[in-house]
């Protein structure tokens, strides 16, 4: 399985960066799951050197470089090592991000070489089925703009917004995230020939931790998992990893 950290902003010390570094390396050496980290920008370089697992920002800059203060570009992301980035969390489009501006930050990152994690997910789930547009509006916006093979190297994590920062227990239930990525697969069959979207790898981030996620990862056709909270701490990333193994 993939496994994605998602430090967020809990990291906040060189220190713990580094000890939630050492925890991962330990962890990958079984080579069981294909680990990543996506860290704040300013540990990519203090990190660069780690082995074993791959290294990735958690938003990239939707600017190419230039007169723009503030932004973490693509190109710099990958100078420093990362394979990986985030694009369109939610809390990042809480912030107003558009599909627009995940697109042009989508197109940087691949013209870099760096792989996308695009998050997709509704806010809440209505009898009517409302959420399922929002699943895939999100996903056509950058499907249907990218050639084949670019789309081919994009990661889909499905990010139910109701379930991330919570409990294990508050979580999707195996069965609704089954059908969420079967949906998923059926929207992306729309822009890629059947083989192909079912190639795409398709993650569940959302209070993801070592009591539910084995029970999730069966049979729901997942490919791994995008981690928030659970991530950041030593004891209970370790716990989730080993869970899975
Ligand atoms: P969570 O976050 O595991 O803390 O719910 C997941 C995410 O937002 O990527």
């Amino acid at each position: 399985m993939l496994i994605v950290s998602n430090w967020k902003a809990y990291v906040e010390s060189k220190d713990k960066a580094k000890g939630l570094a050492a925890t991962a390396v330990k962890l990958a050496k079984g080579k069981k799951h294909d680990l990543v980290l996506c860290v704040p920008a300013p540990y990519l370089g203090l990190l660069s050197g780690v082995s074993g697992v791959a290294l990735g920002a958690q938003d990239v800059s939707a600017t190419l470089g230039g007169a723009a203060t503030g932004e973490v570009t693509a190109g710099a992301v990958a100078s420093l090592g990362a394979t990986y980035v985030i694009v369109g969390h939610s809390e990042r489009r809480a912030l107003g991000e558009a599909d627009a501006v995940i697109l042009e930050k989508t197109r940087h990152a691949l013209a870099h070489g760096l792989t996308p994690i695009l998050c997709v997910g509704e806010r809440e789930r209505d009898e009517d089925a409302q959420y399922l547009k929002t699943v895939r509006s999100e996903l056509s916006s950058i499907f249907d703009s990218l050639t084949q093979k670019e789309c081919m190297e994009i990661v889909v994590a499905y990010e139910p917004l109701w379930a991330i920062g919570k409990t294990a227990d508050e979580a999707i239930t195996n069965e609704d995230l089954r059908e969420m990525v079967s949906y998923i697969r059926k929207v992306l069959g729309d822009f890629l020939p059947g083989k192909a979207a079912s190639r795409i790898r398709v993650l569940y981030g959302g209070s993801a931790e070592a009591a539910n996620a084995p029970t999730l990862a069966t049979d729901s056709g997942i490919d791994g998992f995008l981690v928030g909270h659970a991530s950041a701490d030593p004891v209970s990333y370790g716990a989730l990893v080993k869970a899975l193994s």
